[in-house]
């Protein structure tokens, strides 16, 4: 196996299936249970656009088995999905810059459907500090090392100024932040034990550009 393979499957889960997930995952939610019951692979094939035998390797990772001719158990499947992303445990995290985007995000109720939620904010403006956004408080960036330790928060969101990101990243590892999501565009830099995952608009925005062309 190349170790560009090796990259890509997260605890032997191939990364694109963990993209894929949320997807479906969002999909079935939409579905009436009153009006349906059972899903099958081509079905949702066609919803998404990918291969059906994609989508049975994919939902084979949580177990779940489909019956032939009907296909999945939707009421079996979504709890199993959600387990599988981790999305029913919870996932708490700290945000770091709350400017148009970091406000933005920190006011976003729909993360909390995957457990995740953002318990605290930081900047250093002293016009935010002492704020609340939808009753989570923005406190300064000097609090942060201690409220991680004592409310045992291991996940950090970046939404700084591009120049700021690598010294608040280098930061949050050393207040023992173990997994960065970055919304900075210039991708950060942390060791290999780090969890950084760099979400950028400008590279969905590019394809656009470039398709439209
Ligand atoms: P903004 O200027 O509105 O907000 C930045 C915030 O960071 C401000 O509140 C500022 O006080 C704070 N800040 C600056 N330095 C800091 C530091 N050292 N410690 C703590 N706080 C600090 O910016 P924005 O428009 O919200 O953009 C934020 C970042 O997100 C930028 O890097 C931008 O390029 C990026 N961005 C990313 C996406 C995306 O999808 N990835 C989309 C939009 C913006």
């Amino acid at each position: 196996m190349s170790s560009n393979q090796i990259k890509k499957l997260v605890r032997g889960i191939p990364e694109p299936t963990i993209r894929r997930m949320p997807l479906y995952l969002s999909y079935l939610k939409t579905l009436d249970l009153n009006e349906k019951t059972y899903i099958s692979a081509p079905k949702m094939a066609k919803v998404f656009g990918f291969d059906a035998t994609q989508i049975t390797k994919d939902i084979g990772y949580t177990n779940v088995v489909g019956k032939t001719r009907v296909g999945f158990d939707i009421k079996e499947l979504i709890p199993a999905i959600e387990d599988f992303l981790g999305f029913n445990k919870k996932n708490d995290a700290f945000l770091v810059g709350v400017g148009n985007l970091g406000a933005a995000l920190t006011k976003y109720g729909g993360f909390e459907k995957t457990g995740f939620k953002i318990l605290a904010a930081f900047d250093i403006d002293p016009t935010k500090v002492g704020t609340e956004i939808n009753n989570t408080k923005v406190l300064h960036l000097d609090k942060f090392q201690n409220l991680a330790e004592r409310m045992h928060v291991t996940i950090g969101i970046i939404t700084v100024p591009d120049e700021y990101a690598q010294q608040i990243a280098d930061k949050m590892v050393s207040w023992g932040i173990k997994a960065i999501w970055n919304f900075a565009p210039t991708p950060i830099k942390a060791n290999e034990d780090i969890i950084v995952e760099n979400t950028s608009i400008y590279s969905n925005l590019a394809v656009i550009i470039k398709k439209l062309k």
